[in-house]
């Protein structure tokens, strides 16, 4: 099979995790007989110090043309100062919006080897970790109605909506409980429907949807118990829904009781197959260029793309297993070192990994 994978290595260490990804899924394109085109897309602050801007049209255009969008990471202090509408923040949101990726698929799956890296008590990571959060993406206040205004008396007053219409609600929820059938066949709505309207109505959806999936099993949860229950008892959760901004917050908490927030990868999808997919880290401007960077979850972001985007799910799972193995093997890199362990750098890391593909 031949694909175009709009590449987008972006700021900071993105460059070099990029680098990674792109050596594995060549091992995966020679060992199955696939091509894998890469159309590279220079966005966010980088793009802002070439062209003015953090998304030039013609790089929109590229990701618009391609197969799937691969992106390592963007922005950094330098570009800390620019205008809101070109920051680089700006490049994620506007590729977002422009291929309707309306849900983001973030696992929180603690790998076994790991466990000693998660800050939780021995006693709740034995529990296993494995989560699906599934978080809306292009609605909710992030996108709502901006306002900063002065006062009369010289006071700066300034004000983010957040809105949602039934309809962005109910296709979110959907894929949650498609996420859901494929796996425990469990999803926990995360709301604050004791105080907001777009909650409350999140919730009335929800339950809507739910009444199409009997199989599933299906509950509510306030976001703030959420907030505790990911650190007190992460082994009840199985797919976990909700509105972009707690989705935001949650799926960080919910990386980082995996151990290192460098390991885990993230997928967006729309109405269509072509998605984008990122590791849910950033860009790590005080780790950037000394090649120490965690490359796992910017290549497990490349599996997704496989399973998801590529219908090539034997592939997909080739690179789980690998990246799996290399962990047994003893290899880490220094945002998940321990003792005993032996420690790489970010190229050898891809290098372990492309090897036991
Ligand atoms: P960050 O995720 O970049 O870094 C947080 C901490 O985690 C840092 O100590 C960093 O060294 C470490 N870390 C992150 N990824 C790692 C990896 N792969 N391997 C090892 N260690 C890793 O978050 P931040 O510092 O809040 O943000 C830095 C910049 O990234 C900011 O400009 C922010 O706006 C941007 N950002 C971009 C994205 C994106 O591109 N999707 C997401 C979040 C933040």
């Amino acid at each position: 099979m031949k694909k175009t994978i709009a590449v987008i290595p972006g700021d900071g260490i993105g460059p070099e995790i990029i680098a990674e990804a792109r050596k594995v899924l060549e091992k995966v394109a020679a060992k199955y007989g696939h091509t894998f085109v890469y159309d590279e897309v220079i966005a966010g602050g980088c793009a802002i110090d070439q062209f003015g801007t953090s998304l030039p049209k013609e790089m929109l255009e590229k990701c618009l043309a391609s197969d799937s969008v691969l992106l390592g990471a963007v922005g950094g202090p330098k570009w800390d100062g620019v205008a809101k509408e070109i920051r680089p923040e700006a490049a994620l949101l506007g590729i977002r919006s422009a291929l309707g990726l309306y849900s983001n698929l973030r696992p929180a799956r603690l790998f076994p080897q790991l466990a000693d890296a998660s800050p939780l008590k021995p006693s709740i990571v034995a529990q296993g970790i494995d989560l699906m959060m599934v978080r809306e993406l292009i609605g909710g206040v992030y996108f709502g109605e901006k306002r900063t205004v002065t006062l009369e008396n010289g006071e700066r007053r300034a004000s983010d909506e957040m809105v949602y219409s039934e309809h962005e609600i109910e296709r979110v929820a959907r894929v949650a409980f498609e996420t859901a059938r494929k796996r425990r066949k469990k999803v926990t709505s995360i709301d604050k429907a004791n105080v907001l309207d777009s909650s409350r109505l999140w919730r009335a959806v929800v339950h809507r949807v739910a009444e199409e999936y009997p199989d599933v099993e299906c509950s509510d949860m306030l976001v703030d118990n959420t907030a505790m229950q990911l650190v007190k008892n992460p082994s009840q959760f199985d797919v976990v829904v909700t509105e972009n901004m707690f989705g935001d917050i949650l799926s960080d908490e919910a990386s980082m009781i995996t151990g290192s927030i460098g390991m885990i990868p993230s997928s967006s999808l729309g109405e269509g197959t072509r998605g984008m997919y990122e590791p849910i880290h950033g860009s790590a401007p005080d780790i950037a260029g000394q090649n120490l960077a965690n490359p796992i979850g910017t290549i497990l972001s490349a599996a997704m793309m496989l399973k998801y985007s590529f219908d090539m799910p034997e592939e997909a799972e080739r690179i789980e297993q690998a990246v799996s193995d290399t962990l047994d093997a003893g290899f880490r890199t220094a945002d998940c070192m321990s003792e005993g362990m032996t420690r790489l750098s970010c190229s050898e890391m891809g290098d372990q990994i492309a090897k036991r593909v």
